[in-house]
């Protein structure tokens, strides 16, 4: 077996349109740039991402809150974050095509890329939140902003959560949600998206742990994404220079991947002080302090977030599992080496003939009563299915034939390594949990 030519964005983009696991949003309509849906594989995926996600942070510490705040969020909240006053990208428009760029992301002493001209504006700062009307009449509606993070609605809902959970610090508040920016550029599919999800911790503690929870959230983070499959080599964990540092921020460190288009962040940790906090002390005019037992005082405590995009994961996912084989003596294969926790698909049963559809099925349902997460399918030969299989990364394919009737086996192939094994019909269960578990 033969690895042949590299991943490529466009690979990947093909391969969600063919497969249904991403479609660019109103399709029929002309499109929304930077706004996809995600058809059944993809929603599978999503559901496995934020699963191994949720467990992730669980299971790093018992002292771990829920938390779904709502998506639109009165005024005062952005200023008091500084999002209304600083969330904005520098922009600039070519005078000649009308063409928008990031002006931090070309060189303005060369020409449009565009249309060759080169007659640029002068640059704008452009905020990135999305601002609506909440209320019916023109006159009394409040001015709403979809929130550019989730973060913010966990800090706000701060002592809601410690006074009906009786909790003591040092504790976490987890969210997966929507966030929404009007970016730019829209750019590289799911990595620069204009609506897309977090999954975020915010982790209270006091001042002087926070040193310590920084470093212990980046390594729990990094083993995180480690654990879903993806090759250690292409991941490090990037730490700020001073310099580089939100005014706020005490220290910040990104996991970066290595995209075909470079190291990108896929994740950032950062130590925020108690900068939001303080700030939503501020302007709500109420009291965010938490009282310690042991030093008898009050003090607004210290922040570790860490906050990775399910989408952009997602996007990590496909590129870290892509690979084209060119098998011996066969046709070139494209498979996708996800890890078992995040593989769509668990398993596929495949008839050998439409004759055997029914014992087959009557297999299929049983596994799929167990709550894994399977396909059936009966079309064309044996080797197509495996490939169809191959493409979305089901692990394991069982196939039923003429044997299976008196011997009461079926044949297993792995999808990895194509190997192919009898085992009996009462082991297929056991078969598949061992398999969808085992450690490499
Ligand atoms: P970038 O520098 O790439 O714009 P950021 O530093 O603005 O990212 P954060 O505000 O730290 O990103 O957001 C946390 C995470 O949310 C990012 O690490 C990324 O995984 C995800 N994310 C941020 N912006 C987008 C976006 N426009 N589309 C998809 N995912 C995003």
């Amino acid at each position: 077996m033969d690895s042949s030519s590299p991943v490529t964005l466009e690979k990947i983009i093909s391969l969600c349109k063919r497969k249904g696991f991403v479609y660019q949003s109103a399709d029929i309509y002309g499109g929304l740039n930077g706004i996809y849906d995600f058809g059944h594989l993809g929603t599978l995926l999503k559901n496995n991402i934020r699963k191994t996600w949720l467990e992730s942070i669980y299971t790093a510490n018992d002292n771990i809150f829920l938390f779904e705040g709502s998506l639109l969020g009165p005024e005062p909240v952005w200023k008091a974050s500084g999002h209304l006053d600083s969330f904005h990208d520098p922009m600039v428009d070519c005078m000649n095509c009308k063409h928008r760029y990031r002006a931090d992301e070309i060189d303005l002493e060369k020409a449009c890329a565009h249309c060759g001209k080169k007659q640029w504006t002068d640059i704008k700062n452009f905020n990135m939140m999305f601002k609506t009307q909440v209320g019916a009449s023109q006159e009394n509606a409040a001015v709403g902003y979809l929130r550019p993070e989730t973060a913010q609605a966990i800090f706000i809902n701060f002592k809601n959560v410690i006074s009906t959970n009786r909790v003591k610090m040092p504790f976490g508040i987890a969210q997966i949600g929507k966030a929404f920016r009007n970016e730019i550029n829209p750019k590289q599919f799911l990595f620069r998206m204009r609506e897309f999800e977090q999954m975020e911790l915010e982790w209270f503690c006091k001042q002087e742990e926070a040193e310590h929870f920084f470093e212990f959230w980046c390594q729990k983070r990094l083993a995180y994404h480690a654990s879903i499959g993806i090759d250690p080599a292409k991941l490090r964990l990037r730490f700020y220079e001073k310099s580089e540092l939100a005014h706020y921020s005490q220290a910040t460190s990104d996991i970066e991947y290595h995209f075909p288009f470079g190291w990108k962040e896929l994740e950032g940790i950062a130590h925020r002080g108690n900068f939001d906090l303080s700030q939503h002390t501020k302007h709500s005019g109420k009291d965010l302090s938490v009282y310690d037992e042991e030093t008898k005082e009050s003090s607004i405590p210290t922040v570790v977030e860490s906050s990775v995009g399910v989408d952009r994961l997602f996007l990590t996912l496909l590129f870290d599992a892509y690979e084209e084989q060119v098998v011996e003596g066969e046709e070139e294969r494209i498979v996708l080496h996800f890890a078992p926790n995040i593989a769509p698909i668990k398993a596929a049963f495949f008839p050998l003939s439409k004759k055997l559809n029914e014992p087959m099925l009557k297999i299929f349902h049983a596994i799929q009563k167990k709550g894994y997460s399977v396909q059936f399918d009966d079309a064309g030969s044996i080797g197509k299915r495996y490939r169809r299989q191959d493409e979305i990364g089901t692990p394991l394919c069982f196939t039923y034939d003429f044997d299976s009737e008196t011997d009461h086996k079926v044949t297993v192939r792995d999808r990895d390594t194509m190997k192919q094994e009898r085992i009996a019909i009462d082991h297929i269960e056991s078969y598949l949990k061992n398999h969808l578990t085992k450690k490499e």
